[in-house]
């Protein structure tokens, strides 16, 4: 008998309800929708439709990858990301909605500004998820945006191409532990959401992160502070007076990244919590 849409719906949420992802539903029909290239509400109003072996094989080999633990998104191939679809493959971090919070607090405190150019240095590129959303909402600004990830820099090239923001990103490829790139202007914002996981905590992170999502975004060194601990204290080689310096954080990172930010002369510091309740955004501005 052959199969149907409605039949591998069915097979794919009996496979996924054994794991721990918390939406087999949605997920099953995410992927029958990226095999057949139809929109969600397809599924529901063609179950009859046949679906021929080719399709069944690569739906099969994708639920088997996906009940590993492989991302949903490396699979789809996309991640939308404050309001923006952003292009994702193996080889960068899947942008998270924790996220969101760091760019809201960026976008609302420079959105109104009037000044010719707010220049903005984002360490940790990445998908361009924090990168291209700035430059995409604050109209007048200027994105410097380094990874020392080839790939990752990329996966943001196509992603800025696809905005159609390259007359206001520089991509930099670049250890910044190896040291702040050279530019001439003095920065408004230093924005980051760096590796923070403490390099032995890594195993124990949901299998889809530890396995699949690429060490080099997830490993902040031995106490997970390694970059917040480099970067705020080089900030003011770049950073205006008054400009911002903006962190992610790890939920239990705050109270050490406040005071490290309070030892070297940042004020107006504040943490900010996420959806779930746990910090997971420190700011201050440079003396
Ligand atoms: N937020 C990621 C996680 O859930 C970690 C990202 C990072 O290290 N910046 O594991």
């Amino acid at each position: 008998m052959s199969a149907t849409v409605k039949s591998l719906r069915q097979k794919g949420i009996e496979i996924l309800t054994k794991t721990e992802y918390n939406n087999p539903s949605l997920e099953v029909e995410l992927i029958i929708c990226y095999l057949l290239d139809v929109d969600r509400v397809y599924v529901y109003t063609h179950p009859n439709r046949k679906v021929d072996d080719q399709i069944v094989d690569k739906f099969d080999k994708l639920i088997g990858k996906r009940k590993d633990g492989y991302p949903l998104q490396y699979i789809l191939g996309h991640q939308e990301f404050m309001g923006l679809d952003f292009k994702i493959s193996e080889g960068v971090l899947v942008p998270r909605p924790d996220t969101e919070i760091l760019i809201e607090k960026i976008i609302k405190s420079y959105d109104h500004i009037d000044k010719e150019t707010i220049n903005i240095m984002d360490i940790g590129t990445g998908s361009g998820a924090i990168t291209l959303s700035l430059a995409y909402y604050i109209k007048n600004s200027y994105v410097y945006s380094i990874d020392i990830s080839e790939q990752a820099i990329k996966v943001a090239k196509k992603n800025c191409d696809v905005l159609n923001l390259q007359d206001k990103v520089e991509f930099i490829h670049k250890d910044i532990l190896e040291g702040f790139p050279k530019i001439d202007k003095k920065l408004d914002v230093i924005v980051s959401n760096p590796p923070y996981i403490p390099s032995g905590d890594i195993e124990g992170l949901q299998v889809e992160v530890a396995k699949y999502e690429p060490r080099l975004a997830l490993d902040g060194g031995e106490d997970g502070l390694i970059f917040y601990k480099y970067i705020t204290t080089h900030a003011h080689e770049l950073l205006a007076v008054n400009g911002l310096l903006a962190y992610e954080i790890g939920h239990n990172q705050g109270e050490e990244v406040k005071e490290l930010m309070e030892m070297n002369g940042f004020k107006d510091i504040e943490v900010i919590k996420d959806l779930s309740n746990n910090n997971r955004v420190v700011i201050g501005r440079r003396r």
